[in-house]
């Protein structure tokens, strides 16, 4: 039997780097698990909850039903974790929970992406202005801690405090002063785990890359746009020195796949050098230190030239907006007409068991995929479907 010290020793981790053997635990006390670590107790459940199976039914940018090939919440995740568990081992961070991160952090996400988000804020807002309002990063907690009902003994997954802290990747500071220890650098101040810093920049090479990956794919990005920034085009340049015949489809695949080992390399290099300046050597130095992960500047400069033009050409583009202006539409209505007439929801969703009515609507929404709420929109407002 292989106890979880074994297996960080497989790991060689780092000495700032979280180990399970010494994680500040779970909500409720449980025996240790038998043939794996606590981290990866915490990865197994996430991928055996109902939220995570959902998030492929979830926009990422383009709706589910626009393609078979874009990528959803959960292939995104999946690349994500993957991006995460490389900067780890090259940093020496502890893999298993990077990994735990990287699959829940985006357990909350509403359907519709960010315009869904955007739409349940504003809901919660005009129902509830004291109520916390919606962000998603909240969510994916809530879901964690309370939302999934899969234990007999516990509300929730019941996941290590590094793994929820991980998720939390920022929160207002009324919501902190509600959710405890968890939530306490927001008020306090201090840094949570490089796992966690880490799988948050994971979370910007993915999107920044497949987002151009699907911008292309779809017709909305052009190749001309993306060959002016310099990040781009550096790398288109040298892949079409290389391979001059190579197909177009081909040299955007290899463009693509460099910028991420290239992002990947300078995020572990610059990471590393941050935490020799700070003289960090422990967790404790790590949270109490300044953040450390990070890019290098001129990447970071790079980088944010790429997204400035993915907002301007992609996220911005009338196709993109008229179909997020549509979802919006859909996930406005849907909750109102719940919040007005909770005799609509479903008679397991009508208990609020201690949350607020907008609460209950909220979690409920929120949990719903891209399909099951035009669905149920159609339900609720077509004549035709009567
Ligand atoms: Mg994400």
């Amino acid at each position: 039997m292989r106890s979880a010290s074994d297996h960080e020793a497989g790991m060689q981790l780092a000495s700032y780097a979280c180990r399970a053997s010494n994680s500040r635990g779970r909500a409720v006390a449980e025996p240790p698990p038998r043939d794996r670590s606590d981290y990866q107790r915490d990865r197994d459940r996430i991928v055996h909850c109902g939220a995570f199976r959902r998030l492929e039914y979830k926009t990422q940018v383009f709706l589910n039903h626009e393609g078979d090939l874009f990528r959803t919440r959960l292939t995104h995740s999946l690349e994500v974790a993957q991006i995460a568990r490389s900067i780890a081992r090259g940093l020496r961070l502890n893999e298993d929970l990077i990994e735990s991160i990287a699959l829940a952090h985006d357990l909350g996400h509403t359907p519709f992406g960010h315009a869904g988000q955007d739409a349940l804020a504003a809901c919660m807002r005009a129902r509830d202005a004291d109520g916390g309002g919606f962000e998603h990063n909240l969510q994916s907690l809530r879901v964690v801690d309370r939302l999934e009902e899969r234990y007999a003994a516990f509300d929730g997954l019941n996941l290590t405090f590094e793994t929820r802290e991980g998720i939390l990747k920022h929160c207002s500071r009324r919501n902190a002063q509600r959710l405890g220890d968890v939530a306490a650098r927001f008020l306090q101040g201090g840094q949570p785990s490089l796992e966690a810093q880490i799988t948050n920049l994971a979370d910007e090479i993915a999107y920044n890359n497949h987002d151009i990956d699907d911008g292309l794919r779809s017709g909305l990005l052009e190749l001309d746009e993306l060959e002016a920034v310099p990040f781009f085009g550096g790398h288109l340049h040298a892949v079409r020195a290389a391979f001059p015949k190579l197909a177009p489809k081909r040299v955007v695949a290899e463009t693509i796949r460099r910028m991420i080992a290239a992002l990947i390399a300078d995020l572990i290099g610059a990471t590393e050098a941050r935490i020799a300046d700070a003289g960090v050597a422990s967790l404790d130095d790590v949270r109490a230190a300044p953040p450390l992960a990070a890019f290098s500047a001129p990447v970071r400069e790079q980088l944010s030239a790429l997204q400035r033009l993915l907002r301007a050409q992609l996220y911005r583009h009338p196709q993109v907006v008229r179909s997020t202006t549509k979802a919006a539409r859909v996930l406005r209505e849907l909750f109102d007409a719940y919040a007005d007439d909770p005799r609509l929801l479903p008679r397991e969703h009508q208990a609020v068991d201690g949350r607020s009515r907008w609460r209950g609507v909220a979690d409920y929404v929120a949990g719903m995929t891209d399909r099951y709420a035009i669905r149920e929109h159609r339900k609720l407002f077509s004549v035709q479907d009567w």
